[in-house]
């Protein structure tokens, strides 16, 4: 990720960004309390356009957080998209850019509470990293460290301390020498990958955890889902998956706003189905791309431009 670009929107206003700053006291430094985002802006050059992708799907989503915390969103989605696109404008976004909305516990309050510590929603943006995981081909490791419950920190909410965990996995991963790391629920079935879901295939059937496997609900997952239908009659099964199937099924892929769909061609030293990336998987990764610079015909409900047209 690049330098961020000047213009931060902060409880509704645009600041310069060395005004967008945090105590050191506020709650949301020591205890990670607050929720955040991520979303892709892909620039077209033949179009002079930039594109938000599921913009208002993920303010949906950052709605759904807030809620499970108890904290409150102030701006609707729809809001959100509108500013989100002025945040853009107003720092004139001509390249690909990653935005990470945040709703922070920022008041100087040291007391471990969800309540009565002044919470701010603050939108920065970036410059979009090349990618942020090899689309080629993405070798995993198998966790030690599992995700949280429902019952101890929901996944379902993006909660911002909630990241320790895949942040361990991930160091854990690159130091064994690997690319990525798969974590398993407390219960040892297949979860998710650090900030990307997981799907696989095992002859013709395509799975992926559900919901109730303490997953994020990836807004990439389910784009995929509906290309494995729309380009290849596929319907993807909502199951448990077992580690034992990792090892020994035909494709895997991640998926993820920065992940796009990346093959997993190895885990834990054994390949995935010759070790080469997956045909399906490759092709949906190219229909994404396409898709969120509406280079597609396809699905242009899904991209929101910045510029008037
Ligand atoms: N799982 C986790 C833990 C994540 O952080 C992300 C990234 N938001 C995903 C999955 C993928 O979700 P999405 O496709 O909505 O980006």
């Amino acid at each position: 990720f690049g330098v961020p670009y000047e213009w931060v929107f902060v409880d509704g206003e645009f600041v310069p960004s060395e005004e967008a700053r945090l105590s050191v006291l506020a709650n949301v430094v020591s205890y990670g309390t607050g929720t955040f985002e991520g979303i892709r802006a892909t620039w077209n050059e033949e179009h002079r356009q930039l594109y938000l992708l599921e913009a208002e799907a993920h303010y949906e989503r950052m709605g759904r957080s807030a809620r499970i915390l108890g904290l409150e969103l102030l701006f609707s989605p729809a809001d959100l998209v509108a500013l989100t696109r002025e945040l853009l404008r107003r720092n004139q976004v001509r390249a690909s850019a990653y935005i990470r909305p945040l709703l922070l516990l920022a008041g100087e309050q040291l007391a471990v509470r969800m309540h009565d510590s002044g919470s701010r929603l603050c939108i920065p943006a970036t410059p979009m990293p090349g990618d942020y995981i090899n689309p080629d081909g993405v070798r995993c490791m198998v966790s030690t460290w599992r995700r949280s419950r429902d019952t101890a920190v929901p996944n379902r909410a993006k909660v911002i301390g909630s990241y320790v965990g895949p942040a361990l996995a991930k160091t854990e991963a690159i130091r064994n020498g690997f690319d990525e790391a798969l974590l398993l629920t407390a219960d040892g079935h297949v979860a998710e990958a650090t900030t990307s879901n997981v799907l696989i295939r095992v002859g013709d059937e395509w799975a992926t955890p559900p919901v109730t496997e303490d997953i994020l609900e990836g807004i990439t997952r389910r784009q995929i889902m509906d290309l494995l239908r729309e380009d290849f009659g596929i319907t993807v099964t909502q199951r448990r998956i077992h580690r034992s199937e990792l090892y020994a099924c035909d494709e895997a892929l991640l998926c993820g706003t920065a992940a796009i769909a990346a093959p997993v061609t190895e885990v834990d030293g054994r390949r995935v189905g010759d070790g080469r990336p997956g045909a399906t998987t490759l092709a949906v990764q190219r229909t994404l791309r396409a898709i969120a610079r509406r280079d597609e015909r396809r699905h242009h409900d899904w991209t929101t431009p910045v510029y008037d047209e």
